[in-house]
C-alpha cells in the first residue's frame, strides 16, 4: 500500500496533518513537491520566491532523509506530474492542503477528476496553510466577513484541531525517481539580503523570537527602526511554519505581545476567507468601485519614481528600496508607500500590488491584494477615506530618522526631524544632498484623491 503526499504550501513535516494522514493509510508514502509549469507562466514564480522556495525544498529533503525517506521533485503541468508518479508508485490515494485561490481551486478539481477517472483518491485537508478556514465562521447574513472585528470575535473562538507532531520515520518507496532540488545559487536577480527558507531556520526563528520579541512586539510593532516584528511571513507564505501551531504556541506563551500577534494572524485568515468566497477580488475592487485612477500609461514618470525609492518622500524611498534589498518591508512601510501610490499619487492599486509580488518573498495574492485594496480604500476598511501622511507618519515611526538612513544613504549626514523634509534645509545643505526634490505635493495629492473619490460618488 502506497500513498502519495503532494506538498504545495505547507513545506514541513511539524504539524502537517496530510502527511500523518497518508502514512496512517499506507505503508509507505511518496512526499511529493512539483514545480508547476502554470505557477511559472504567470510570473509568480519570481527569483525572490524561487530562491526561498529552493532552501524550503532543501530543507524538507534534508528532514525527511533523516527520517529514512525523501522528497520527490518534478516539474511540469501539476495535474500530470501527479498522476504519473501515482502510476509508477501504484498509490492508492493522494494527500494535500486545502488552498484558497481560484487557481488553486481549479487545479484541484482537475487533479480529483484525473484521480478518480483512473480509480484513486484524493483527499484535502483543512487548517494546513490557515488557522482557521475559509467558511469555518461565517456572518449570519454572507458567507463571508467583509469586516475584521467581528470576523476576529468568531475566529477566536472556533474549534481548533490539535497540532500533529512530526512524524519519525517516513519511508518511501525506491522506483519513484525526481530531479535534484534546484539550489539557491543557481536562481539570479535575487535580493542580495533576501533571507534563508526552510522549516528549520523558521522553527530557529520562532524560538528565537518568543524568546526576545514577542513579549515587545504589542509596543515595538510599528517602530520602523526597531525592525521588531516576528518575520514569519515568507515561512507562512511557504508553510514551513504551521498557523495553527503557531497560534496554539503564542497563546501558551500568553501577555499582550501574544495576544497582538495572534490577531495579525487572524488578518492572514480574514484574506483568504474573503479570497475564497470573493476570488475577483485579486483583481477587481472588492467593494468600493474607483475607475479614475491614473496607470501606468497616464503617471508613467510618477511610479517609476515610486518603484525606484525616488519620490523625494524619505520614509517612502527607504521602504521601496528596504523592498528591493531584502524582498521584504516593514508592515508599517507597507502602509505607508501604498497609501502614498494610491491616494497621493492616485495610481491604481494593482499597479502597486504588482510591484510588491515581484518582489516580495511573502508575496501572497491574498494578503497582498487585499491589504493593497484595504490601503486603496476599495476593499474592507472601515475607513477608506483615511490618507497617510508621510512626513507625520515618519516622525511617529522613525522618530530619530535611523530607518530612512538605513536605506538612503544620500542623507546619512542628516538628523532628525530634517532627514523627513530635507527640502526645508537651508539652501546650502540641500543643495549639498544629491536627493530628489519632492515629486507631488501632499496637499494637492489629497485634493486630487477627495475630488477623485467625490466624483465617484
Ligand atoms: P508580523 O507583524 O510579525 O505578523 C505576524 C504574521 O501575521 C505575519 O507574518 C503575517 O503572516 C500575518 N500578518 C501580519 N499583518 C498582516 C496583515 N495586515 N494582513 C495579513 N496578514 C498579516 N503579508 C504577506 O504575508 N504577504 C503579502 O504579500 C503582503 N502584502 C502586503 C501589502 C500591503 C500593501 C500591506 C499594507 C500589507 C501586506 N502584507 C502582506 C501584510 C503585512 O505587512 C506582512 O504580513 C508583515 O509585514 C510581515 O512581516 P512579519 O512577519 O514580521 O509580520
Amino acid at each position: 500500500h502506497v500513498s502519495v503526499v503532494l506538498f504545495t504550501s505547507d513545506l514541513r513535516l511539524h504539524d502537517h496533518p496530510p502527511l500523518r494522514a497518508a502514512l496512517e493509510a499506507a505503508d509507505a508514502v511518496v512526499p511529493l513537491f512539483v514545480h508547476d509549469r502554470a505557477v511559472e507562466a504567470a510570473g509568480f514564480a519570481t527569483p525572490n520566491r524561487t530562491a526561498f522556495l529552493a532552501d524550503c525544498l532543501t530543507d524538507l529533503d534534508a528532514s525527511l532523509r533523516e527520517r529514512g525517506g525523501r522528497l520527490v521533485v518534478r516539474s511540469g503541468d501539476l495535474v500530470r506530474e501527479v498522476c504519473r508518479v501515482v502510476t509508477e508508485a501504484d498509490a492508492d490515494e493522494v494527500h494535500m492542503a486545502a488552498a484558497h485561490s481560484a487557481f488553486a481551486g481549479r487545479r484541484e478539481e482537475r487533479l480529483r477528476r484525473a484521480l478518480e477517472a483512473d480509480g484513486r483518491r484524493l483527499f484535502v485537508h483543512d487548517a494546513v496553510t490557515v488557522a482557521v478556514p475559509p467558511g469555518e465562521v461565517t456572518p449570519s447574513s454572507s458567507d463571508h466577513f467583509a469586516v475584521f472585528t467581528p470576523y476576529y470575535r468568531q475566529w477566536s473562538q472556533a474549534r481548533w484541531r490539535a497540532a500533529v507532531a512530526a512524524p519519525r520515520r517516513v519511508p518511501v518507496p525506491d522506483e519513484v525517481e525526481g530531479e535534484p532540488p534546484r539550489a539557491r545559487g543557481d536562481i539570479s536577480g535575487v535580493s542580495p539580503a533576501l533571507p534563508a527558507g526552510g522549516e528549520s531556520e523558521g522553527r530557529k526563528r520562532v524560538t528565537a523570537y518568543w524568546r526576545k520579541g514577542l513579549d515587545a512586539y504589542d509596543d515595538t510593532r510599528d517602530d520602523l527602526a526597531a525592525d521588531a516584528t516576528s518575520r514569519l511571513s515568507a515561512h507562512l507564505h511557504f508553510g514551513t511554519l504551521s498557523p495553527v501551531e503557531l497560534v496554539q504556541r503564542a497563546r501558551r506563551h500568553g501577555g499582550p505581545g501574544a495576544e497582538a500577534l495572534v490577531r495579525q494572524l487572524a488578518w492572514r485568515d480574514f484574506h483568504r476567507q474573503v479570497l475564497a468566497a470573493r476570488h475577483d477580488a485579486a483583481r477587481t475592487d472588492y467593494r468600493t468601485k474607483h475607475d479614475h485612477w491614473r496607470t501606468e500609461r497616464t503617471a508613467r514618470a510618477d511610479i517609476e519614481a515610486w518603484r525606484q525609492g525616488r519620490t523625494g518622500y524619505p520614509v517612502i524611498d527607504a521602504a521601496m528600496r528596504q523592498l528591493r534589498q531584502e524582498g521584504w518591508m516593514h508592515n508599517r512601510a507597507r502602509l505607508l508607500t501604498a497609501s502614498f501610490l494610491t491616494k497621493t499619487l492616485y495610481v491604481d492599486w494593482r499597479v502597486g500590488a504588482a510591484h510588491f509580488l515581484q518582489w516580495l518573498v511573502d508575496g501572497d495574492i491574498a494578503n497582498n491584494q487585499l491589504n493593497w485594496q484595504w490601503v486603496a480604500g476599495t476593499g474592507t476598511d472601515t475607513r477608506p477615506g483615511r490618507v497617510l501622511n508621510p512626513v507625520i507618519q515618519a516622525k511617529r515611526h522613525d522618530p530619530d530618522g535611523t530607518y530612512v538612513r538605513r536605506w538612503v544613504p544620500e542623507l546619512v549626514g542628516v538628523d532628525a526631524p530634517a532627514v523627513h523634509e530635507p527640502w526645508k534645509l537651508p539652501g546650502l545643505d540641500r543643495a549639498a544632498l544629491d536627493y530628489p526634490d519632492p515629486i507631488v505635493d501632499l496637499s494637492e495629492g489629497l485634493d486630487r484623491f477627495r475630488r477623485a473619490r467625490d466624483r465617484q460618488e
